[in-house]
């Protein structure tokens, strides 16, 4: 089932130009209403149910009914993102709560550097066929 914003929840991520959910969502569905600080999920029908904007969601705002092969059907499963983790608190349609927590990375947080010990690309390299992984080596030509 799509996501849907509560909306007694939803800040408008304090009317910034681009809220957390917008900014997130790979198929460009969220959507401000600056006059009521709300978002919406603006076309439901096309929602891949992936989850990205629940999970960023500061206010944990947005919900998105769980399919039934990772919660019974009627249940919730809210996130609850940290730095390092990921903690699911799921409730059963008969109340009951059960919390998991998972580990998101193993490295602290902006220590990644992803270009070292990568080439440095030039202009020329806009012809070049190669991946960008294949810079600088000679591929078998296909003939
Ligand atoms: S990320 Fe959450 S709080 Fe921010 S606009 Fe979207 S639903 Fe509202
Ligand atoms: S669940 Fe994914 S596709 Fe659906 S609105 Fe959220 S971010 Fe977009």
């Amino acid at each position: 089932m799509p996501t849907f914003v509560i909306k007694e929840k939803c800040d408008g991520c304090k009317g910034q130009d681009k809220t957390a959910c917008m900014y997130i969502c790979p198929h460009d569905l969220m959507y401000l209403d600056k006059d009521r600080m709300l978002a919406q999920n603006q076309e439901p029908d096309q929602c891949w149910e992936c989850y990205s904007c629940v999970k960023i969601c500061p206010q944990q705002a947005i919900e998105a009914r769980p399919y039934a092969d990772f919660v019974p059907m009627g249940g919730t499963s809210i996130p609850l993102r940290s730095s390092d983790s990921i903690m699911w608190t799921i409730k059963f349609r008969d109340g009951k709560l059960k919390r998991f927590k998972f580990p998101i990375r193993t490295t602290p947080e902006g220590s990644i550097k992803a270009y070292d010990g990568k080439p440095q690309p030039s202009e020329d390299d806009l012809d070049n066929n190669n991946l960008f992984t294949e810079l600088g080596k000679e591929l078998p030509s296909i003939s």
